[in-house]
């Protein structure tokens, strides 16, 4: 471990997949840090979110001798492509985000489960994380010293000194609100609908499917053997009392255009309104913002967890190169190199977004845009064979 004279080099607020991805980085690099965490480990363990992990983001992980973390949950997506009912006829979607490298493929990984593998080898490979830490606040991140607050299990309040502060602790965390007022902006696009998305008990075979139809979009994409996520198109004001399970298997059958092969229990239904968010800058003094704390993706992009470690990945060589070298330059230019590829990912989300959403129900946006976001579509999915006379 460094020795700085403070308690750690980096105090990470947050132990979702930003924090946690952080951490194991900079373990690895001999960096010492604080992994600290509102919820228990049970919690975190169990947390249902994401389910698809692009191929950047799997790279990434290998980079950091991570691969195993995601071991087991590859796909060859970024080969094969996804099938795409469009008013029920079958086409095949080219996944693939602005990054996508060809060496390695994404990985239908759910979120819970990666986020238990990187707590497993960070805790394996001695690394320090504390589960139920309360009122953590960071302070005098605009001096050299910075510090982190925290009331631990047993009540105590705790200090950590630390050379940085990674404010990891997704969209609803504190670590952006210790940025004084007027510092940041923040830039927000509303799509103008919803997701109703429901975990159900029913795997989903193939891993994932999506539907564009003109009653709107929908989708099943697998979480694990056993279980697997619907997404149905929605106005803002829908609340999931609307949403009986009756509704929502006749409505992903509407969309479908074909039975459901297996339908059963639902555990957990959700309207999230599809946005994408973005503060800048993602740094002030001693505090650097990453993943959701910094901006937020549509989720149907599914690049969510692959800006988190992309963050994460950007922090870790800077912190890296500032202990080794001596020099803050990566640093410096963190806000600016992570903004400019989350710009980049937010250009693609919302094409994504658009085409997939905008191409089904007339009714959100009205008929020139479907016409549009046809054509849009169409240059997404793999061609259809070449008509033989
Ligand atoms: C419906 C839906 C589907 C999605 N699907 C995908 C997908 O398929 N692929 C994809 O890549 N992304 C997807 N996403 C996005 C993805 O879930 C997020 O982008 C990802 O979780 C961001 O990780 P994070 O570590 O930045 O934040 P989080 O995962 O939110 O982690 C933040 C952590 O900080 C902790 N915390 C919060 N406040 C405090 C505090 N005060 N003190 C200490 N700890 C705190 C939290 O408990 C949490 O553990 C989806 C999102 C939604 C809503």
């Amino acid at each position: 471990m460094t020795h700085t004279g403070k308690d750690t080099t980096v105090v990470i607020v947050g132990g979702g997949v930003a924090g946690l991805a952080l951490g194991n980085f900079l373990l690895r690099k001999g960096i010492g840090c604080v992994v600290l965490e509102k919820h228990s480990r049970e919690y975190v363990e169990q947390r249902q979110r994401a389910g698809n992990l692009d191929a950047d983001g799997v790279r990434r992980l290998h980079e950091w001798g991570l691969a195993e973390v995601v071991e087991g949950h590859r796909h060859g997506a970024s080969d094969a492509g996804v099938p795409l009912l469009i008013e029920g006829e079958e086409r095949q979607w080219r996944m693939g985000g602005a990054d996508d490298s060809d060496d390695v493929d994404g990985a239908f990984c759910p979120q819970q489960i990666l986020v238990r593998n990187l707590i497993r080898v960070f805790l394996r490979d001695g690394g320090d994380l504390r589960f139920g830490a309360e009122d953590v606040s960071p302070h005098d991140i605009d001096t050299d010293n910075p510090l982190v607050r925290y009331r631990d299990t047993t009540g105590a309040v705790r200090t950590i000194t630390c050379d940085f502060v990674a404010g990891s602790d997704g969209f609803r965390g504190v670590s952006r609100t210790a940025i004084p007022a007027g510092v940041l902006t923040s830039s927000t696009h509303e799509f103008g609908y919803a997701w109703l998305t429901v975990m159900t008990e029913v795997p989903a075979d193939p891993p994932a499917v999506l539907a564009v139809h003109s009653r709107g979009f929908a989708a099943q994409i697998t979480r694990g053997p056993h279980a697997s996520r619907l997404y149905l198109q929605c106005p803002l004001t829908d609340t999931i009392d609307q949403w009986p399970d009756d509704r929502v298997w006749n409505e992903l059958e509407a969309r479908f255009g074909r039975p459901a092969p297996r339908k059963g229990p639902t555990t957990s239904k959700q309207v999230v309104p599809l946005r994408g968010v973005v503060f800048s800058p993602m740094s002030y003094g001693r505090l650097y913002l990453l993943g959701d704390a910094a901006h937020l993706i549509s989720p149907s992009s599914a690049q969510g967890m692959s800006l988190a470690l992309h963050d994460a990945d950007a922090f870790a060589r800077a912190v890296v190169h500032r202990v080794a070298q001596h020099d803050s330059s990566l640093l410096d230019s963190y806000s600016e190199t992570c903004l400019d590829h989350t710009w980049r990912h937010q250009a693609s989300a919302v094409r994504i977004t658009e085409a997939i959403h905008d191409a089904g129900d007339p009714s959100y946006e009205g008929e020139f845009r479907r016409q549009i976001a046809r054509k849009e579509l169409e240059t997404m999915l793999e061609p259809l064979p070449a008509h033989r006379p």
